[in-house]
């Protein structure tokens, strides 16, 4: 039988005509290998941010559901093309939007978790030889409402539609050669790893390693479906294999360096020191699909039998979070502010080889005292150690943290593209 291979082409790599015709190319060179290919692909260059800046630009607040409407066009205009510069070159391609093949979600509009794929007119199309290209990030729910999975969704996508058409592997080709240490549009020095596992790289991406969305991870690892980052520019380097524990040796206790510079975090100040007030807190943030990551309750301050309590979320939920709170405070009896804190940054060591070894945190603590930087929150899990830092001092603390670890390479990685100046 046939093997299938799902390719997903993110938004540098089908910036413009050229590179697409060059996506054209390796998706053609999979297809003459003998396998089928099933290709997902992002929005051109920056067009989500430019799609996102248009509707700030007409109100702070915009409806979810149309925000969806708008970012999900992206991805139908790449499809189209791709399938052209295919067919140009005299094979049969056609493009799909998720609507159209039946990429089912939650009803949830911005960070909708994929449900199920339909998969009978994919395995049709196989079989009459098609290429078919794929619009990630976006998807439908049974009411025929159009979803997106949330900013780098793609991934996900891709990795969905490989698990469902049990693909012998997903490769994501991006900017960059593989997974490295950290990001090298940071640390210049930063080494390509050969391989890592899905434990290691979900952390890392929750971690602000946005080279995969966090889902993408979790979806590979709980299906099994082997994967693989690549770069789309430079062929002849296979990139990293992210695959199971279990296949590693640890030799070092820390794999990676990651920041995320996407957070907010937020302080209710003065709130009784009562059983259920988190949860009452919490359970509405959930009940508002708003998710939260580190999160610290002070110690109680003895004469007013009151805490605060701090935690982070990401920026495009900030606005929603505080009104959530403060139609909330009332009711938990909080009487001091809601603070809001948008300059910080979440900088975090990651590693499966950190378990059992003492002396990690330590050194990850020094190591940031030493540079003069102040540490705001702190939260690990068992191979994972986050920092809350400072927004400015967070390159530099990635950087030392870096060298510390041992995870400086001689080399210089190649990173193509711009970042987005929007
Ligand atoms: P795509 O558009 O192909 O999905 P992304 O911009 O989403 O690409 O992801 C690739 C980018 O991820 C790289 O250009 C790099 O700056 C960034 N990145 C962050 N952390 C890492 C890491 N640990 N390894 C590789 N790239 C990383
Ligand atoms: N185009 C979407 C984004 O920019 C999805 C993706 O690229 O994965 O977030
Ligand atoms: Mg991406």
């Amino acid at each position: 039988m046939r093997k299938i291979i799902v390719q997903k082409f993110g938004g540098t790599s089908v910036a413009d005509t050229e590179k697409i015709k060059n996506v054209a190319k390796i998706v053609i060179k999979e297809k003459e290998n003998g396998n089928d290919v099933v290709v997902v692909v992002s929005a051109m260059g920056h067009t989500t941010d430019y799609l996102v800046k248009m509707a700030k630009d007409l109100t702070p607040n915009p409806s979810e559901r149309e925000m969806d409407m708008l970012l999900s066009t992206g991805e139908g205009v790449s499809i189209a093309l791709l399938a052209m510069a295919i067919q140009a070159q005299g094979y049969d391609a056609v493009s799909y939007n998720a609507m159209q093949i039946g990429i089912m979600t939650e009803n949830i509009h911005s960070k909708a978790r994929i449900l199920g794929i339909k998969t009978d007119k994919l395995k049709q199309n196989l079989k009459e030889g098609k290429i078919i290209v794929i619009a990630g990030f976006q998807g439908v729910t049974e009411d025929g409402e159009i979803t997106t999975l949330g900013r780098g969704g793609s991934d996900t996508s891709a990795v969905a539609l490989a698990a469902a058409l049990n693909a012998e592997r997903c490769d994501i080709y991006t900017d960059v050669e593989g997974v490295y240490t950290t990001d090298p549009r940071v640390v210049p020095h930063a080494s390509k790893l050969k391989e890592i596992s899905y434990e290691e790289m979900l952390e890392l991406a929750h971690a602000g390693a946005n080279v995969l969305h966090p889902r993408s991870v979790e979806t590979a690892k709980l299906n099994n479906v082997p994967l693989r980052v690549r770069s789309s520019f430079i062929l002849n380097d296979l990139g990293t294999l992210i695959l199971g524990v279990d296949k590693m040796e640890l030799n070092k206790p820390v794999a990676g360096v990651a920041q995320d510079l996407s957070q907010a975090r937020i302080v209710v100040c003065d709130v009784p020191d009562k059983p259920g007030v988190a949860a009452r807190l919490f359970s509405q943030l959930a009940k508002e699909n708003i998710s939260v990551d580190m999160i610290i309750q002070s110690y109680a301050r003895k004469v007013s039998n009151t805490n605060d309590i701090a935690f982070t979320v990401d920026k495009s939920d900030l606005n929603k979070t505080v009104s959530a709170l403060e139609a909330l405070k009332n009711e938990i009896g909080a009487t001091g502010e809601i603070e809001v804190d948008e300059n910080i940054a979440k900088v975090s060591i990651v590693g499966a080889g950190m378990i059992d070894r003492p002396g990690v945190a330590s050194a990850m603590f020094e190591t940031l005292a030493s540079q003069g930087i102040n540490i705001r929150m702190i939260s690990t899990s068992e191979i994972k150690i986050s920092c809350l830092v400072d927004k400015d001092q967070a390159p530099l603390a990635v950087k030392a943290l870096h060298t510390v670890f041992n995870l400086d390479s001689d080399a210089v990685a190649d990173v193509k593209g711009d970042l987005p100046d929007v």
